[in-house]
Protein backbone atom coordinates (compact mmCIF):
# COMPACT_ATOMS: atom_id res chain seq x y z
CA UNK A 1 0.00 0.00 0.00
CA UNK A 2 0.91 3.52 -0.86
CA UNK A 3 2.96 5.52 1.76
CA UNK A 4 2.63 8.13 3.73
CA UNK A 5 -1.05 7.43 4.80
CA UNK A 6 -3.57 8.14 6.85
CA UNK A 7 -5.46 5.52 7.69
CA UNK A 8 -9.47 6.55 8.77
CA UNK A 9 -11.25 3.81 10.56
CA UNK A 10 -15.37 5.01 9.87
CA UNK A 11 -16.31 2.11 12.29
CA UNK A 12 -14.38 4.16 14.88
CA UNK A 13 -15.35 7.65 13.80
CA UNK A 14 -19.06 6.19 13.73
CA UNK A 15 -18.85 5.06 17.17
CA UNK A 16 -16.71 8.61 18.36
CA UNK A 17 -19.64 10.64 16.64
CA UNK A 18 -22.72 8.61 17.30
CA UNK A 19 -21.72 8.27 21.34
CA UNK A 20 -21.73 11.69 21.81
CA UNK A 21 -25.12 12.79 20.02
CA UNK A 22 -26.41 10.08 22.32
CA UNK A 23 -24.83 11.49 25.20
CA UNK A 24 -25.49 15.11 24.47
CA UNK A 25 -29.20 14.59 23.56
CA UNK A 26 -29.96 13.31 27.20
CA UNK A 27 -28.68 17.17 27.97
CA UNK A 28 -30.56 18.59 24.78
CA UNK A 29 -27.87 19.04 22.71
CA UNK A 30 -27.47 19.05 19.18
CA UNK A 31 -24.03 18.09 17.52
CA UNK A 32 -23.19 20.11 14.37
CA UNK A 33 -20.22 17.75 13.05
CA UNK A 34 -17.36 19.45 12.03
CA UNK A 35 -15.20 18.06 8.70
CA UNK A 36 -12.55 21.01 8.42
CA UNK A 37 -9.64 18.33 9.75
CA UNK A 38 -10.81 16.11 7.07
CA UNK A 39 -10.36 18.87 3.77
CA UNK A 40 -14.76 18.26 2.64
CA UNK A 41 -14.64 14.51 2.71
CA UNK A 42 -17.72 12.93 1.70
CA UNK A 43 -16.93 9.67 3.43
CA UNK A 44 -16.33 11.35 6.88
CA UNK A 45 -19.51 13.63 5.92
CA UNK A 46 -21.86 10.39 5.02
CA UNK A 47 -20.42 8.70 8.48
CA UNK A 48 -20.95 11.85 10.85
CA UNK A 49 -24.82 12.38 9.28
CA UNK A 50 -25.56 8.15 9.52
CA UNK A 51 -24.42 8.31 12.86
CA UNK A 52 -26.70 11.52 14.04
CA UNK A 53 -25.13 14.76 13.72
CA UNK A 54 -28.05 17.31 12.90
CA UNK A 55 -25.41 19.29 10.76
CA UNK A 56 -21.92 19.35 9.15
CA UNK A 57 -20.18 22.70 9.57
CA UNK A 58 -16.77 23.62 8.36
CA UNK A 59 -14.26 26.66 8.28
CA UNK A 60 -13.29 26.40 4.47
CA UNK A 61 -16.10 27.25 1.93
CA UNK A 62 -14.03 24.88 -0.64
CA UNK A 63 -14.73 22.37 1.69
CA UNK A 64 -18.52 22.87 1.94
CA UNK A 65 -18.50 22.98 -1.71
CA UNK A 66 -17.02 19.55 -2.52
CA UNK A 67 -19.22 18.40 0.12
CA UNK A 68 -22.31 19.83 -1.69
CA UNK A 69 -21.17 19.13 -4.95
CA UNK A 70 -20.86 15.18 -4.70
CA UNK A 71 -24.15 15.01 -2.70
CA UNK A 72 -24.23 11.34 -3.61
CA UNK A 73 -26.20 10.61 -0.22
CA UNK A 74 -29.76 11.89 0.55
CA UNK A 75 -28.34 12.51 3.88
CA UNK A 76 -26.10 15.03 2.42
CA UNK A 77 -28.86 16.63 0.37
CA UNK A 78 -31.03 16.99 3.50
CA UNK A 79 -28.35 18.46 5.62
CA UNK A 80 -27.69 21.29 6.93
CA UNK A 81 -23.88 22.85 5.99
CA UNK A 82 -22.90 25.69 8.29
CA UNK A 83 -19.52 27.93 7.61
CA UNK A 84 -17.90 28.29 11.06
CA UNK A 85 -15.49 31.01 10.26
CA UNK A 86 -16.61 34.03 9.30
CA UNK A 87 -17.29 34.60 5.42
CA UNK A 88 -14.62 36.74 3.44
CA UNK A 89 -15.92 39.60 1.75
CA UNK A 90 -14.78 38.76 -1.76
CA UNK A 91 -16.27 34.54 -0.96
CA UNK A 92 -20.31 36.05 -0.13
CA UNK A 93 -21.64 34.73 -3.60
CA UNK A 94 -20.12 31.14 -2.91
CA UNK A 95 -21.16 31.08 0.76
CA UNK A 96 -25.06 31.87 -0.19
CA UNK A 97 -24.89 29.02 -2.62
CA UNK A 98 -23.44 26.45 -0.71
CA UNK A 99 -23.50 27.13 2.70
CA UNK A 100 -26.99 27.33 4.67
CA UNK A 101 -25.67 28.97 7.42
CA UNK A 102 -22.62 30.91 8.18
CA UNK A 103 -21.21 32.61 11.37
CA UNK A 104 -20.97 35.60 11.49
CA UNK A 105 -19.68 38.90 13.65
CA UNK A 106 -19.35 41.54 11.02
CA UNK A 107 -22.54 43.58 10.04
CA UNK A 108 -20.92 44.73 6.90
CA UNK A 109 -20.47 40.52 5.82
CA UNK A 110 -23.95 40.33 6.79
CA UNK A 111 -25.35 43.12 4.49
CA UNK A 112 -23.17 41.41 1.53
CA UNK A 113 -24.94 38.20 2.11
CA UNK A 114 -28.34 39.54 1.70
CA UNK A 115 -27.61 41.22 -1.06
CA UNK A 116 -26.20 38.29 -2.67
CA UNK A 117 -29.14 36.59 -1.24
CA UNK A 118 -31.82 38.37 -2.92
CA UNK A 119 -29.90 37.79 -6.34
CA UNK A 120 -30.06 34.26 -6.00
CA UNK A 121 -33.09 33.85 -4.74
CA UNK A 122 -32.20 32.11 -1.74
CA UNK A 123 -32.82 32.99 2.26
CA UNK A 124 -29.25 32.78 3.97
CA UNK A 125 -29.12 31.75 7.93
CA UNK A 126 -27.09 33.70 10.26
CA UNK A 127 -25.32 32.42 13.52
CA UNK A 128 -24.50 35.44 15.37
CA UNK A 129 -21.13 34.52 17.27
CA UNK A 130 -20.91 36.69 20.60
CA UNK A 131 -17.29 37.38 22.46
CA UNK A 132 -16.83 35.52 25.80
CA UNK A 133 -13.57 35.68 26.43
CA UNK A 134 -10.93 33.83 24.31
CA UNK A 135 -10.83 36.92 22.51
CA UNK A 136 -11.00 35.16 19.17
CA UNK A 137 -14.13 35.91 16.79
CA UNK A 138 -17.44 37.13 18.47
CA UNK A 139 -19.42 40.56 18.96
CA UNK A 140 -18.94 42.37 22.19
CA UNK A 141 -21.68 41.46 24.51
CA UNK A 142 -22.98 44.79 24.79
CA UNK A 143 -23.46 45.18 20.94
CA UNK A 144 -25.38 42.29 20.55
CA UNK A 145 -28.60 43.99 20.94
CA UNK A 146 -27.70 46.86 18.40
CA UNK A 147 -26.52 43.73 15.68
CA UNK A 148 -29.60 42.01 15.92
CA UNK A 149 -31.65 45.02 15.29
CA UNK A 150 -29.29 45.55 11.74
CA UNK A 151 -29.63 41.60 10.99
CA UNK A 152 -33.54 41.36 11.36
CA UNK A 153 -33.98 44.41 9.08
CA UNK A 154 -31.81 42.80 6.03
CA UNK A 155 -34.26 40.91 3.13
CA UNK A 156 -33.22 37.22 2.84
CA UNK A 157 -31.25 36.82 6.16
CA UNK A 158 -33.02 34.74 8.77
CA UNK A 159 -31.58 35.27 12.20
CA UNK A 160 -30.95 31.22 13.36
CA UNK A 161 -29.30 31.89 16.72
CA UNK A 162 -26.42 32.92 18.48
CA UNK A 163 -23.05 30.84 19.18
CA UNK A 164 -19.70 31.80 20.98
CA UNK A 165 -16.29 30.07 20.50
CA UNK A 166 -13.89 29.71 23.69
CA UNK A 167 -10.68 27.81 23.64
CA UNK A 168 -8.92 27.84 20.75
CA UNK A 169 -7.01 31.08 20.83
CA UNK A 170 -6.31 31.68 24.40
CA UNK A 171 -7.37 28.61 25.99
CA UNK A 172 -10.33 30.03 27.78
CA UNK A 173 -12.30 27.04 29.50
CA UNK A 174 -16.08 26.87 28.75
CA UNK A 175 -17.88 27.10 32.11
CA UNK A 176 -20.24 27.57 34.20
CA UNK A 177 -20.14 31.52 34.32
CA UNK A 178 -19.51 31.96 30.23
CA UNK A 179 -22.58 29.69 29.11
CA UNK A 180 -25.08 31.45 31.20
CA UNK A 181 -24.03 34.45 30.14
CA UNK A 182 -24.75 33.21 26.50
CA UNK A 183 -27.90 31.95 28.00
CA UNK A 184 -28.64 34.71 29.25
CA UNK A 185 -28.26 36.89 26.17
CA UNK A 186 -30.80 34.71 23.85
CA UNK A 187 -33.06 35.61 26.67
CA UNK A 188 -32.66 39.00 25.95
CA UNK A 189 -32.78 38.99 22.32
CA UNK A 190 -36.26 36.77 22.64
CA UNK A 191 -37.24 39.38 24.77
CA UNK A 192 -36.37 42.63 23.48
CA UNK A 193 -37.57 41.37 19.95
CA UNK A 194 -40.68 39.19 20.47
CA UNK A 195 -38.80 35.78 18.76
CA UNK A 196 -37.30 32.39 19.44
CA UNK A 197 -33.85 31.71 18.50
CA UNK A 198 -33.86 28.36 16.93
CA UNK A 199 -29.85 27.62 17.32
CA UNK A 200 -27.81 28.47 20.65
CA UNK A 201 -24.06 26.98 19.90
CA UNK A 202 -22.36 26.90 23.22
CA UNK A 203 -18.82 25.92 21.60
CA UNK A 204 -16.69 23.26 19.96
CA UNK A 205 -14.80 20.22 21.45
CA UNK A 206 -13.82 22.04 24.83
CA UNK A 207 -17.11 22.31 25.80
CA UNK A 208 -17.52 18.43 26.09
CA UNK A 209 -16.59 18.36 29.80
CA UNK A 210 -18.91 20.92 30.72
CA UNK A 211 -21.68 19.89 29.19
CA UNK A 212 -21.85 15.89 29.99
CA UNK A 213 -20.24 16.63 34.04
CA UNK A 214 -22.98 14.53 35.16
CA UNK A 215 -26.34 16.27 36.40
CA UNK A 216 -25.44 19.26 38.10
CA UNK A 217 -24.52 21.02 34.79
CA UNK A 218 -27.02 23.42 34.26
CA UNK A 219 -27.23 23.50 30.29
CA UNK A 220 -29.64 26.44 30.37
CA UNK A 221 -30.55 27.57 26.73
CA UNK A 222 -27.72 25.41 25.49
CA UNK A 223 -28.95 23.52 22.50
CA UNK A 224 -25.70 22.44 20.26
CA UNK A 225 -21.98 22.12 20.11
CA UNK A 226 -20.00 22.26 16.80
CA UNK A 227 -17.67 18.90 17.79
CA UNK A 228 -14.85 17.64 15.28
CA UNK A 229 -11.82 16.75 17.87
CA UNK A 230 -13.96 15.12 19.88
CA UNK A 231 -15.51 13.05 17.09
CA UNK A 232 -12.08 12.51 15.02
CA UNK A 233 -9.24 11.96 17.87
CA UNK A 234 -11.58 11.09 20.86
CA UNK A 235 -10.15 13.24 23.64
CA UNK A 236 -11.25 16.99 24.96
CA UNK A 237 -8.56 19.75 23.99
CA UNK A 238 -8.42 21.59 27.37
CA UNK A 239 -6.40 18.45 28.68
CA UNK A 240 -6.01 16.47 25.89
CA UNK A 241 -7.72 13.68 27.80
CA UNK A 242 -9.43 10.59 26.07
CA UNK A 243 -13.42 10.53 26.67
CA UNK A 244 -14.38 7.55 28.16
CA UNK A 245 -15.89 4.98 25.64
CA UNK A 246 -14.19 6.91 22.79
CA UNK A 247 -11.53 5.36 20.36
CA UNK A 248 -8.54 7.82 20.53
CA UNK A 249 -6.93 6.02 17.30
CA UNK A 250 -9.91 6.54 15.01
CA UNK A 251 -6.88 8.19 12.88
CA UNK A 252 -3.33 6.71 12.42
CA UNK A 253 -0.53 7.88 10.34
CA UNK A 254 1.87 5.40 8.62
CA UNK A 255 5.44 6.02 7.36
CA UNK A 256 7.75 4.21 5.46
CA UNK A 257 11.47 3.18 6.25
CA UNK A 258 13.93 4.29 3.82
CA UNK A 259 17.38 4.11 5.43
CA UNK A 260 18.27 2.54 8.50
CA UNK A 261 21.54 2.12 10.53
CA UNK A 262 23.37 2.44 13.77
CA UNK A 263 25.02 5.97 14.08
CA UNK A 264 26.23 7.15 16.93
CA UNK A 265 23.52 9.17 19.21
CA UNK A 266 25.18 12.25 18.71
CA UNK A 267 26.80 14.81 16.13
CA UNK A 268 30.24 15.63 15.04
CA UNK A 269 31.49 18.90 13.62
CA UNK A 270 30.44 22.62 14.79
CA UNK A 271 27.25 22.98 15.36
CA UNK A 272 25.42 25.90 13.25
CA UNK A 273 21.55 26.18 12.39
CA UNK A 274 19.11 23.36 10.78
CA UNK A 275 16.83 23.48 7.71
CA UNK A 276 14.52 24.98 9.93
CA UNK A 277 16.29 27.39 11.94
CA UNK A 278 16.34 25.83 15.08
CA UNK A 279 19.77 24.95 16.92
CA UNK A 280 20.71 21.22 18.78
CA UNK A 281 20.98 23.09 21.98
CA UNK A 282 17.22 23.49 21.85
CA UNK A 283 16.81 19.61 21.32
CA UNK A 284 18.47 18.24 24.81
CA UNK A 285 17.56 14.74 23.49
CA UNK A 286 21.28 14.71 21.16
CA UNK A 287 23.00 16.33 23.54
CA UNK A 288 22.79 13.58 26.01
CA UNK A 289 25.49 10.93 24.38
CA UNK A 290 23.90 7.68 24.30
CA UNK A 291 26.52 5.84 22.30
CA UNK A 292 25.24 3.92 18.76
CA UNK A 293 21.77 4.32 18.71
CA UNK A 294 19.33 2.11 15.72
CA UNK A 295 18.69 5.22 13.61
CA UNK A 296 16.14 5.20 10.82
CA UNK A 297 14.87 7.65 8.38
CA UNK A 298 11.01 7.88 7.65
CA UNK A 299 9.75 9.24 4.20
CA UNK A 300 7.69 11.93 5.95
CA UNK A 301 8.47 15.52 7.04
CA UNK A 302 7.54 18.69 8.26
CA UNK A 303 5.73 19.51 4.56
CA UNK A 304 3.69 17.09 6.31
CA UNK A 305 3.45 17.32 9.56
CA UNK A 306 3.87 18.45 12.66
CA UNK A 307 6.37 16.19 14.32
CA UNK A 308 5.67 17.29 17.95
CA UNK A 309 2.36 16.22 17.10
CA UNK A 310 3.37 12.21 16.33
CA UNK A 311 2.84 9.98 19.34
CA UNK A 312 5.42 6.74 17.61
CA UNK A 313 4.70 3.58 19.11
CA UNK A 314 6.26 1.63 22.06
CA UNK A 315 10.40 1.24 21.42
CA UNK A 316 10.60 3.98 19.16
CA UNK A 317 11.43 7.66 19.82
CA UNK A 318 11.25 10.62 17.48
CA UNK A 319 14.58 12.77 17.30
CA UNK A 320 14.25 14.88 14.53
CA UNK A 321 12.73 15.94 11.54
CA UNK A 322 13.62 18.26 8.24
CA UNK A 323 11.19 19.09 5.37
CA UNK A 324 10.98 15.28 4.23
CA UNK A 325 13.20 13.30 6.17
CA UNK A 326 11.70 12.07 10.37
CA UNK A 327 14.20 10.48 11.75
CA UNK A 328 13.50 8.01 15.21
CA UNK A 329 15.16 5.90 17.03
CA UNK A 330 14.37 2.34 17.85
CA UNK A 331 15.51 0.43 21.00
CA UNK A 332 13.90 -2.70 20.53
CA UNK A 333 15.62 -3.96 17.36
CA UNK A 334 16.72 -2.47 14.30
CA UNK A 335 13.64 -1.23 11.53
CA UNK A 336 14.34 -2.67 8.16
CA UNK A 337 14.07 -0.72 4.36
CA UNK A 338 10.41 -0.63 3.55
CA UNK A 339 8.89 -1.11 6.55
CA UNK A 340 5.96 1.07 8.00
CA UNK A 341 5.44 2.57 11.10
CA UNK A 342 2.34 3.40 12.61
CA UNK A 343 2.18 6.34 14.77
CA UNK A 344 -1.21 8.38 16.66
CA UNK A 345 -1.33 12.04 15.72
CA UNK A 346 -2.80 15.22 17.86
CA UNK A 347 -4.74 17.72 15.81
CA UNK A 348 -1.91 19.97 14.10
CA UNK A 349 -0.22 16.66 12.93
CA UNK A 350 -3.71 15.53 11.74
CA UNK A 351 -4.60 18.89 9.77
CA UNK A 352 -1.22 18.93 8.23
CA UNK A 353 -1.52 15.35 7.35
CA UNK A 354 -4.71 16.12 5.54
CA UNK A 355 -3.61 19.03 3.63
CA UNK A 356 -0.91 17.10 2.56
CA UNK A 357 -0.89 16.03 -1.21
CA UNK A 358 2.15 13.72 -0.11
CA UNK A 359 -0.38 11.92 2.00
CA UNK A 360 -2.96 9.56 1.10
CA UNK A 361 -6.01 9.05 2.64
CA UNK A 362 -6.93 5.25 3.05
CA UNK A 363 -10.42 4.77 4.36
CA UNK A 364 -11.61 1.46 6.27
CA UNK A 365 -14.72 0.38 7.22
CA UNK A 366 -16.62 2.56 4.33
CA UNK A 367 -19.58 0.51 4.73
CA UNK A 368 -20.46 3.65 7.44
CA UNK A 369 -20.13 6.00 4.75
CA UNK A 370 -22.73 4.31 2.43
CA UNK A 371 -26.19 6.36 2.11
CA UNK A 372 -28.19 3.51 3.76
CA UNK A 373 -29.37 4.80 6.83
CA UNK A 374 -27.48 2.32 9.62
CA UNK A 375 -29.47 4.20 12.43
CA UNK A 376 -32.35 6.58 13.62
CA UNK A 377 -31.45 9.73 13.97
CA UNK A 378 -30.84 11.47 16.77
CA UNK A 379 -31.54 15.29 17.62
CA UNK A 380 -32.01 17.35 20.54
C1 LIG B 1 -12.72 24.42 14.71
C2 LIG B 1 -13.97 24.95 15.22
C3 LIG B 1 -14.89 24.10 15.85
C4 LIG B 1 -14.57 22.65 16.12
O1 LIG B 1 -13.51 22.57 17.04
P1 LIG B 1 -13.06 21.17 17.67
O2 LIG B 1 -12.15 21.55 18.79
O3 LIG B 1 -12.37 20.43 16.59
O4 LIG B 1 -14.28 20.49 18.13
C5 LIG B 1 -16.08 24.64 16.25
N1 LIG B 1 -16.40 25.93 16.05
C6 LIG B 1 -15.55 26.78 15.44
C7 LIG B 1 -15.96 28.20 15.24
C8 LIG B 1 -14.30 26.32 15.01
O5 LIG B 1 -13.45 27.17 14.41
Amino acid sequence: MTAPRLEIDLNKIYHNAHELVVRLAERGISVTGVTKAALGSVEMANTLLRAGVTALGDSRIENIKAICLARNSAQIKDAAMLLIRSPMLSQVAQVVRYADISCNTEIDVIKKLSVEAQKQSRTHQVLLMVELGDLREGIMPGDLIGTVREVLSLPNILLKGIGTNLACRSGVSPDATNMAKLSELADLIETTFDLTLDVVSGGNSANIQWALNGAQTDTGRINNLRLGEAILLGCEPLQRQAIEGLYTNAITLVAEVIESKRKPSQPTGDIAQSAFGETLLANDRALTDRGIVRQAILAIGIQDIDPSGLQAPAGIEILGASSDHLVVASVKGDLFVGEEVTFQLNYSALVRAMTSPFVSKVFTHRQYATSEPACTQVSA
